[in-house]
């Protein structure tokens, strides 16, 4: 992926920003940097390359989860296990909390279906809205 600077703004939103965005919420945080057709271009890429993940919310608007890099793009070893993260998403304010390298139970997949990477998303409330 070449870098570009609305990418390396929309990146930089997701690295600063703890909450799971919107396509108006981001539009919002880009001010007049990037514009809207390149916004979306931009999450597409982003998504293609598995840096994003789509998560629908209970309104119906698909809200953007920043995954991070894989391992193997960071320099580690390519694994034949699928990267797994877990997502924890707080309903009330969108905080996101990601564990990496965390215990999963095996899932059993269809045998024609190969696996890049799986992420389990749970919802509920953040430490500071539980309280
Ligand atoms: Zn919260």
């Amino acid at each position: 992926m070449s870098i570009t600077t609305p990418r390396l703004v929309i990146l930089e939103i997701f690295l600063n920003t703890p909450n799971i965005l919107d396509h108006a919420e981001l539009m919002v945080l880009c001010k007049e940097h990037v514009n809207r057709i390149t916004l979306y271009r931009t999450l597409h890429l982003f998504y293609e390359h598995h840096l994003l993940l789509k998560v629908p919310s209970s309104n119906g608007i698909t809200k953007y989860l920043y995954r991070g890099l894989r391992e193997d793009s960071r320099g580690g070893k390519l694994s034949q296990i699928p990267e797994r993260k877990i997502h924890l998403i707080c309903q009330d304010c969108g905080r996101i909390i990601s564990v990496e390298h965390v215990k999963m139970p095996p899932i059993h997949l269809p045998k024609n279906f190969e696996p890049n990477f799986m992420d389990l998303i749970v919802n509920g409330k953040c430490r500071y809205c539980a309280k």
